[in-house]
Formats: structure tokens, C-alpha cells, sequence
């Protein structure tokens, strides 16, 4: 066996039984890098200990042998974040059809609808409460 081989072998056997990562490790080493960004121009200390904090609790989940209780956090977790990370999607697929469609949010419901760009001024009819209304896309 090779020496890189040997190693690979090595940590295989090292995270046997370990959490190893997971979406809420990944979502800490985010917010440990975010931290640290902000706090390379903010110079607060506070952001940068909140950053050290977050990568520290990343690597012992990453190592941790307790995986019952690791996965029941990145359970909470995921469906704390789940709404967030649905608007977050859509907001990236907007972001994306930008140029095709004009995106606006219905006056009465809120509701974000669309149309497609160079139609000119239509009245809307909201999908979600049917209010109308008149909109230039
Ligand atoms: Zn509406």
C-alpha cells in the first residue's frame, strides 16, 4: 500500500463511528467564515471569537462519537432552516430570470408573481387571493 492509501485507510478508520459532516456543520464553518470576513473589517474581536466559536463546535460535531444526539441537532436544524433556505432559492432563481420575467409582489397578499418582461402594462389577477390589478412588466 501507498502512503496516501495508508493515510486514506487511517482516517477511514478514524471517522468510523463518528458524525462526520453534516448540513448543520457546513451551515457553522459558513458563519465562522462570514464572521471572520466581517470582523477582518470591522476589527470588533467579538466577530472574530463568534467565528473561532463556530469552527470549534463544527469540529466536534465533525468527531463526534455521540451520533444520535448529532443528528436529532442537525434534525432541529434543517427544519428551523427549512423556510429560510426555501426564500433563499427563490430569491436565487429570481436573481437568475431577472432579465426574462419583472418580479413584484401582489399589493394585497404580498405574494411575489410575475411576468414576463416587454408585455407592457396588464391587469393582474393574484393567483393566491384574486385581487386585480394593473402592472407594466
Ligand atoms: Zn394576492
Amino acid at each position: 500500500m501507498s502512503f496516501l492509501e495508508n493515510l486514506r485507510a487511517g482516517f477511514r478508520r478514524f471517522m468510523t463511528g463518528r458524525n462526520g459532516p453534516d448540513q448543520l456543520s457546513l451551515a457553522l464553518l459558513w458563519a465562522g467564515l462570514i464572521c471572520s470576513l466581517l470582523d477582518a473589517f470591522a476589527h470588533t474581536g467579538l466577530l472574530s471569537l463568534l467565528g473561532m466559536a463556530a469552527y470549534v463546535y463544527a469540529l466536534f460535531r465533525l468527531f463526534s462519537r455521540a451520533v444520535d444526539r448529532r443528528r436529532a441537532e442537525n434534525e432541529r436544524y434543517v427544519q428551523w432552516s427549512a423556510s429560510l433556505r426555501t426564500r433563499l432559492g427563490q430569491a436565487r432563481v429570481r436573481f437568475q430570470k431577472r432579465k426574462e420575467f419583472k418580479y413584484f409582489k401582489c399589493p394585497q397578499c404580498k405574494s411575489i408573481l410575475r411576468l414576463p418582461r416587454g408585455v407592457g402594462e396588464v391587469t393582474v389577477t393574484c393567483g393566491k387571493c384574486r385581487h386585480s390589478f394593473t402592472q407594466k412588466a
